[in-house]
């Protein structure tokens, strides 16, 4: 038996199957891992996804023909047992597994390994091979526990209160605005939201998720502001929006912010280094805990994971795809200084690489 999964021009196809996996086409069949633009788009027949996700690709594409299905259980179409486990990346988020003449493959979709409140955590699947992304697929790419990050924020959050001063994040408004929400100190002061991000936080609080009281900019007393935390999508940064702020400390929270280059490039005071991206030991250890002796790497730093996979014992390649990166959809234009200088140490981390695996996780 060939491949069970390919690419073709419409997106990554199943086979025996006859059904895409987040197709960046229109076709008649999608399953779909979770409910980012650049994985979930319009104009498919049917979409699969898991059911926690549903409201979520309902409320950003309108009214389409979805099927939900809870994780672990299973339909088969064409002959191919396809079940959803949670990918740990935003609520309803997947991964894909296809069981077919004995054979399993797993598409990984975007996932994270740390668990947070929000979402259901990261499940390991057992596989013959696995599709894994590789947004953060350098070894300078590690985490700090996300109790970490969000003690910092508020201690930031709390510091600017005190002294008179609004605080504004800029996060993605899917999936980090509710999961930087989740973990908010609401003794600190008011929190307030972006009309972006809070549609999507009554579909979170819809699923079940606990997320505390939210407010438009519209509903609060001039005076409060200065002890609010605005929560905001990136491109709403220098918008006639935030002068209502007055002097305000603003941060970035991405997994970029770990860049000098990218902290720069968006002229925040503060960088919080928090993504929904597993990093590279995540993905490490994802890859490991599938038992796959074939992994497939698609978006993100394909080249760099294949060779390391590679001189891990491990049949590996990489997969053309035409997804993004979420946080960069909203990315201000990079500018090139700044950007070279990013670039040249991931070239470096690239170089470490090739060099060998001695004092990098296990593979
Ligand atoms: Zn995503
Ligand atoms: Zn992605």
């Amino acid at each position: 038996m060939g491949d069970m999964v390919v690419v073709r021009k419409e997106g990554l196809y199943c086979v025996p199957g006859g059904f895409y996996i987040d197709p960046w086409r229109p076709v008649d069949r999608a399953v779909i891992t979770h409910a980012h633009g650049d994985h979930a788009r319009y104009g498919h027949g049917h979409y699969l996804a898991a059911a926690p996700g549903v409201g979520v690709l309902k409320s950003r594409l309108g009214d389409i023909q979805v099927q939900g299905l809870e994780y672990g259980e299973t339909v088969t179409h064409n002959g191919v047992r396809i079940s959803l486990h949670p990918a740990g990346h935003v609520l309803g988020s997947s991964q894909i597994r296809m069981e077919c003449g004995g054979e399993v493959w797993v598409a990984s979709g975007d996932y994270k390994v740390e668990p947070d409140k929000t979402c259901a955590p990261f499940e390991p699947v057992r596989c013959d091979t696995f599709i894994t992304e590789s947004t953060f697929g350098l070894p300078i790419y590690r985490w700090d526990p996300e109790q970490q990050v969000i003690d910092e924020m508020n201690a930031w959050w709390r510091r600017n209160a005190d002294e008179g001063r609004c605080s504004v994040v800029f996060a993605y408004s899917f999936g980090k605005a509710q999961r930087i929400l989740s973990r908010l100190d609401p003794s600190i002061g008011p929190i307030v939201c972006h009309g972006a991000v809070e549609p999507l936080n009554r579909v979170y609080r819809a699923g079940g998720v606990a997320l505390p009281e939210t407010r438009m900019v519209s509903e609060i007393d001039k005076a409060l502001l200065r002890r609010a935390i605005v929560i905001a999508p990136p491109s709403s940064s220098g918008s006639p929006w935030m002068k209502r702020f007055g002097d305000y400390s603003d941060s970035f929270a991405s997994g970029w912010m770990l860049l000098r280059g990218a902290r720069r490039r968006r002229g925040v005071d503060r960088g919080f280094v928090l993504s929904d991206h597993a990093d590279w030991p995540g993905l490490m250890s994802a890859i490991q805990a599938t038992g796959a002796e074939q992994v497939i790497v698609t978006h993100g730093s394909i080249p760099t994971m294949v060779r390391w996979l590679c001189q891990n014992g491990l049949d590996a390649k990489g997969f053309d795809t035409e997804y993004g990166d979420e946080e960069e959809d909203e990315a201000l234009p990079p500018a090139g200084a700044a950007a070279s200088k990013d670039a040249a140490k991931e070239a470096a981390a690239e170089q470490a690489v090739e060099e060998g695996p001695s004092g990098e996780p296990d593979a």
